[in-house]
């Protein structure tokens, strides 16, 4: 297996040329070079990939979940023996640090696969016993052909997150991998095919969210929408996907807070606080970005903060000692930028970092941004309420429990949250009242795949985890059975 210059559409079980025979530029952002071409698809594309879906529909959805449960295992082996080269093709797709791809990514692609496969092993649906002498029983079939569209900053995890359940549980499926990271998403067709998944059951059609994405969702013969991205994007998805009544999970932005009192355990905290702002250079939706800590505590925890976070170690991201990497685009770095510009006409004062870091000689063209913390911002001002998406944070003190929970909650966010603190009824008490989908304690994104995940509030809506993905991804009916 290898990665290719020209990337390729994966429909009807092949390996084809978009359409429109037109290609995009696909940048390695740590270098700032084209490194290979990414299929410019259009709707006829689409159109293609939905026919070739809902022909494999029937079958697919009528084998037995032995025969799906090995073909999901199957192509969780070949990830799992392709690792090296797929950890590879994500940093170099997406700028973050192959050690980070190798010991996160690709694992948990690999347990996308495996868990659903053996969840659908498991599932059950329901059935009531009436005392009229009736009983209900929920029958869950497949819906169909249905879409996943997945965004950049976890490119294979992400992906895979959507395509395992659906795949298992029997849908057929039409995926977009983000147009600025598709190389895994090609190297797992490549997977599919190697592993004789049937033709049609799983198509990957590359491009344009505009353009690709959009099409996906007005197509008559997709009936379910599983996305994970921007909540612009998520606002516009559910503006077009609702007047067709279709199925929708939306997961989408978040501006976390991480809530640190004097009672916690300071050496596990500041470990893990630096993980949770700077890790995939602070490109993941469940980062801490709003950091809020207790008065008495705050200035040791300043010094001990800017202290670790001014040793991490940025450069190339294929060595494996970086630690942070380059950002996604030349135009996310941009924003990025802007927003620390920003935050310093808010009255944010820069602690660390807030420009472009020098990396060395092969990478001195990439899109790096060093980490950067700020102090002195407003809770309501525009870079602690935006997502910013960055290695940038905001500390802040907070007085007592009731402020803390006051500043946590003023945001319209609400997908996860971090609390520090040995009190474990405080940590109940604020877990109750925090408007986040997701509470860490004394922990960060340790990650079972029963629980539900996702966000309250503009964070998204179809939270689910476990047996509640798979039962998304089905058509519930009663049958009422009278029998006295
Ligand atoms: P975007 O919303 O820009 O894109 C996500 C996906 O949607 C991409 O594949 C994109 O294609 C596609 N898309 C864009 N426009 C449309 C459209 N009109 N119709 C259909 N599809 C479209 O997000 P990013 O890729 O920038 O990802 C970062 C965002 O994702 C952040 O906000 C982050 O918080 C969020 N996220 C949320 C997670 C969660 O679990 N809640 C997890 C991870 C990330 P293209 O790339 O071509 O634009």
């Amino acid at each position: 297996m290898k990665t290719d210059k020209y990337i390729k559409n994966y429909i009807n079980g092949e390996l084809v040329d978009p359409i429109p025979n037109e290609y995009l530029d696909n940048y390695n952002p740590a270098t700032g070079e084209v490194y290979s071409y990414i299929p410019n698809s259009d709707e006829r594309d689409v159109e293609l990939a939905v026919a070739a879906a809902k022909k494999a529909f029937p079958e697919w959805s009528r084998q037995p979940i032995a025969f799906r449960w090995g073909l999901l295992n199957r192509i969780a082996d070949l990830i799992y023996q392709n690792l090296d080269l797929l950890a590879a093709a994500e940093s170099e797709d997406n700028g973050k640090p192959v050690n980070l791809a190798r010991t996160v990514d690709i694992p948990r692609a690999v347990e996308n696969f495996r868990f659903f496969a053996s969840a659908i092993k498991h599932f059950s649906s329901e059935s009531h016993h009436m005392t009229s002498g009736a009983i209900n029983y929920t029958l869950r079939r497949p819906l169909g052909a249905v879409a996943c569209i997945s965004p950049w900053n976890l490119p294979l995890y992400l992906f895979t997150w959507k395509i395992a359940p659906a795949l298992a549980i029997g849908n057929t499926v039409v995926a977009k991998p983000s147009e600025v990271t598709p190389m895994t998403a090609y190297l797992l067709s490549k997977i599919c095919i190697e592993a004789g998944l049937p033709p049609g059951v799983l198509n990957i059609v590359h491009g344009l969210g505009r353009k690709v994405g959009e099409a996906m969702v007005l197509s008559k013969e997709i009936k379910a929408i599983s996305f994970t991205g921007g909540t612009e994007t998520g606002k516009k998805i559910a503006s077009l996907a609702a007047p067709l009544f279709k199925k929708m999970s939306l997961e989408l932005g978040g501006k976390n807070p991480t809530l640190i009192f004097a009672d916690c355990d300071f050496d596990r905290m500041i470990q893990t606080v630096l993980r949770s702002s700077f890790s995939n250079q602070g490109q993941i939706c469940l980062c801490g970005s709003r950091i809020l800590v207790q008065e008495s505590l705050y200035e040791r925890f300043k010094l001990a903060f800017l202290e670790k976070a001014s040793l991490l170690r940025i450069g190339d991201p294929q060595s494996p000692d970086t630690q942070v990497g380059a950002v996604v685009s030349k135009e996310h770095q941009e924003k990025i930028l802007s927003y620390i510009e920003l935050a310093k006409e808010e009255g944010g004062r820069i602690l660390l970092g807030g420009g472009i870091p020098e990396v060395n000689k092969r990478c001195s063209n990439g899109y790096f941004v060093e980490p950067t913390i700020i102090e002195g911002l407003d809770d309501h001002c525009r870079s602690n309420q935006e997502e910013i998406f960055g290695p940038v944070v905001s500390i802040a003190p907070f007085t007592d429990e009731e402020d803390a929970l006051r500043k946590a909650n003023a945001s319209e966010y609400g997908l996860a949250s971090s609390i520090w603190t040995e009190n474990l009824s405080r940590a109940h008490k604020l877990a109750e009242s925090i408007e986040t989908g997701i509470v860490w304690i004394n922990c960060w994104m340790l990650r079972d795949l029963r629980t539900p995940f996702g966000g309250m509030k503009n964070s998204g809506m179809g939270r689910e985890g476990g047996w509640e993905v798979l039962r998304f991804f089905t058509e519930p009916k009663n049958v009422c059975i009278k029998y006295r």
